[in-house]
């Protein structure tokens, strides 16, 4: 899933502000799974900036929506009018969700980011959660025992370990496992460290990094 983590409350407080409505929108997908942005936390949002407002006497409508996915026209055109009313969308989305629901409103629609989006990660335990992927757009997990060296090798090396390892984690961050120790144990483990024989060519990241947004067009489902 993709991970985001919400901003501080300040933060957001100075972002909207100056908006007499204020929708607050929050995606039921990744974000609502790892706990940012979900119904529950734009609840949450909303009443703190309303006792903010409390407190400091001003005075800012706020409304609340959660759609499935922010990053799918399908849901996001049965909340236009909600979302045209508003002075100001503060999307509770990943960066995707933000950016898709202003292009699917219009240049008009001003949409906000109340999260900081993370990283594509897993749970690995009750509030916690951590990096797997990194969407290079050429998986080279089949070569490396199923563990990513891009998103879990500190310098994203592709054919072995720096030199810099201690005792198995990372000397970038002493607090992290080295990847490459993960893979090396791996292929040993399932008695395949003969896939480490094959050397991994340097990555093009011209598409991802210099390129411009990548697509995917999927031709046998085009209408
Ligand atoms: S190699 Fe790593 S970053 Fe690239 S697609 Fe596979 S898991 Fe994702
Ligand atoms: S110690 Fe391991 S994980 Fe850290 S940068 Fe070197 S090879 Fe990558």
């Amino acid at each position: 899933m993709i991970v985001g983590e919400r901003k501080p409350l300040e933060e957001i407080k100075a972002m909207v502000e100056s908006y007499k409505r204020l929708l607050i929108l929050g995606c039921g997908t990744c974000v609502s799974v790892c706990m940012a942005g979900g119904e529950k936390e734009v609840e949450v949002l909303a009443s703190q900036l309303r006792m903010l407002h409390e407190k400091e006497e001003k005075k800012q409508e706020i409304e609340e929506a959660t759609i499935q996915r922010q990053c799918d026209r399908e849901y996001i055109e049965p909340c236009l009018e909600k979302i045209h009313k508003a002075d100001a969308v503060l999307s509770m989305a990943c960066g995707v969700g933000v950016q898709f629901v202003a292009e699917v409103a219009g240049e008009n629609a001003i949409v906000l980011p109340a999260l900081n989006t993370e990283f594509y990660g897993a749970n690995l335990g009750a509030g916690i959660w951590a990096e797997r992927c990194a969407g290079c757009g050429r998986c080279i997990l089949h070569l490396t025992g199923g563990i990513c060296p891009v998103a879990r090798c500190a310098k994203r090396l592709f054919n072995g370990p720096c030199g810099g390892s201690q005792r198995g984690t990372c000397e970038v961050n002493p607090e992290t496992d080295c990847a490459w120790q993960l893979i090396y144990d791996r292929l040993k483990a399932r008695g395949q460290l003969e896939v480490l024989e094959e050397i991994i060519p340097a990555k093009s990241w011209k598409p991802s990094l210099s390129g411009g947004p990548r697509k995917v067009v999927r031709e046998d489902l085009l209408l």
